[in-house]
């Protein structure tokens, strides 16, 4: 393939073993760094022909694990595939390919009037394509949706090395199985993506930004439910403890918003093109709000505080990873159910002796939660009474209507907890279709089930 894009040097294995998934490192017998399809659709034919293990690698800002190359073999990284192709205004959809940047997308259309929302925390790092292979959300997601409700249709190299698309550049297919949706959120598993074709909206040319202290945690999720109920759709409602909060103020250097007396916070933002409408909608949060006791309310009165709280909410995943190394859940339930969830979390954690900070996208009943390491010996950390107690947080969801991710898949780390929410039948269709894109059981070995 040549010296250029193929490396084995212990630089590119180490950096290439990991991704922000816990401490995790395996590395892989080798890194190939493909520029074009051609060269990646004949390397996945040679591997195909002689059981090589794939891993495909977006950005590695995974927090399951699912890009780590854990059965060795070949890393790929998408990096090369780093171009916007085409902006298609009139039509509102763009072309790239599946190695850009999130944030370079989001950019590009703004640009020209348009947007692309689905936006990830980690949105100034990871691709678009990993953003497929997750179904990734992010705060947006209240209002417009997640990644699945953006793509339309992708290139697919196959572990064969075939080359096809899944569907059509239309904004409505009906023509047999779904391909394109069943690859979003397939991590890997059963192909390469290398081209995406995404649906884009009118970017909404206002935003208001509200930050509302809580004195408890749990009252914040039962106003965000009433909100949504209100009428009113916010453009994102995140849900933040406060030790997350104070550390990334720490982290950053501002000014802390939390008042004395409270345990967490939620940031409400309404966005659209009226701006009258949009303060009505405030007022309108604002009094429910209010309503739920929660009367601490404060309005972002700048682009420049609205990003300060922004930079926040985004950096709190890294910042508490710097204070402790952590073990993160996705959980996720139905909007009503998210201040049992976070009720039933902190129990657990004291029954099972784990402090955990936990934070997310509240409007969309899904929480992330922190297991800190802490003071935790090795042997605690990766002991089977933590892995209990990890096990009773996802039965918890279930009992509430959930499930154990909303947006950071399973990959690695959370295949053991599959059985919570998956019957075997469920599990042996997944086998089933994973052995007729991947008959040799190639691509991403021992992701989502064994
Ligand atoms: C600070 C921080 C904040 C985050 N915030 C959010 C958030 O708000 N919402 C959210 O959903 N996630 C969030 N994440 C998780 C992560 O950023 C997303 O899962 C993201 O989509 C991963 O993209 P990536 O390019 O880094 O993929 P990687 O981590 O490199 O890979 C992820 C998976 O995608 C597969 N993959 C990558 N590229 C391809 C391809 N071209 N074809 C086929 N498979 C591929 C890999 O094999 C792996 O299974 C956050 C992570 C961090 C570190």
């Amino acid at each position: 393939m040549g010296e250029e894009v193929v490396y084995f040097d212990d630089d590119n294995l180490i950096r290439y073993g990991h991704d922000e998934t816990e401490d995790f490192v395996f590395q892989p017998d080798v890194v190939v760094k493909p520029k074009d399809v051609d060269q990646l659709s004949r390397l996945m034919e040679y591997c195909n022909s002689n059981q090589i293990p794939v891993t495909p690698r977006g950005a590695g800002t995974g927090l399951s694990g699912a890009s780590l190359p854990i059965n060795k073999g070949v890393l790929v990284s998408m990096e090369n595939f780093n171009r916007i192709l085409d902006i298609d205004e009139s039509n509102m959809q763009a072309t790239v390919e599946s190695g850009v940047i999130n944030h370079n997308l989001r950019e590009a259309v703004e640009n020209r009037g348009l947007f692309y929302p689905p936006d990830p925390a980690s949105k100034g790092s990871c691709f678009i394509g990993g953003n497929v292979a997750h179904n990734s959300g992010g705060p947006k997601a209240v209002k417009y949706g997640v990644t699945k409700d953006y793509i339309l249709n992708l290139e697919v190299v196959l572990p064969s090395g075939e080359v096809v698309w899944t569907g059509a550049n239309t904004l409505k297919n009906s023509t047999g199985y779904n391909l394109t949706q069943l690859f979003i959120g397939s991590e890997g598993t059963l192909g390469i993506v290398t081209k995406v074709v995404v649906r884009l909206l009118a970017k909404p040319k206002h935003n208001l930004l509200l930050w509302a202290n809580v004195a408890k945690a749990t009252t914040a999720c039962r106003a965000v439910s009433d909100i949504m109920k209100s009428g009113v759709v916010p453009s994102g409602m995140e849900l933040m403890e406060r030790k997350g909060i104070d550390l990334a103020c720490d982290k950053l250097g501002f000014n802390n918003p939390m008042v004395s007396g409270s345990e967490a916070a939620i940031m409400i933002e309404a966005d659209g093109d009226n701006m009258d409408q949009l303060y009505a909608d405030c007022e309108s949060i604002s009094e429910l709000l209010e309503h739920h006791g929660i009367d601490s309310v404060l309005f972002a009165d700048s682009g420049e505080q609205k990003e300060a709280w922004w930079s926040i909410r985004r950096s709190i995943g890294e910042v508490v990873k710097t204070y402790s190394t952590y073990k993160e859940q996705d959980t996720v339930v139905k909007r009503s159910h998210l201040a049992d969830l976070m009720a039933g979390v902190k129990e657990i954690g004291a029954e099972y002796g784990f402090e955990s900070v936990c934070y997310g996208h509240a409007g969309d009943g899904n929480l992330h939660v922190n297991i800190l390491k802490n003071n935790l010996t090795d042997e605690q950390w990766n002991g089977s009474h933590l892995e209990e107690g990890i096990r009773e947080i996802f039965r918890l969801c279930k009992r509430l209507g959930g499930t154990i991710s909303g947006e950071h898949g399973i990959g690695y780390v959370q295949k053991k907890f599959m059985n919570e929410v998956m019957t075997e039948s469920h599990l042996q269709i997944m086998r089933g279709i994973k052995l007729a894109f991947d008959p040799n059981g190639i691509m991403n070995p021992g992701k989502i089930f064994d």
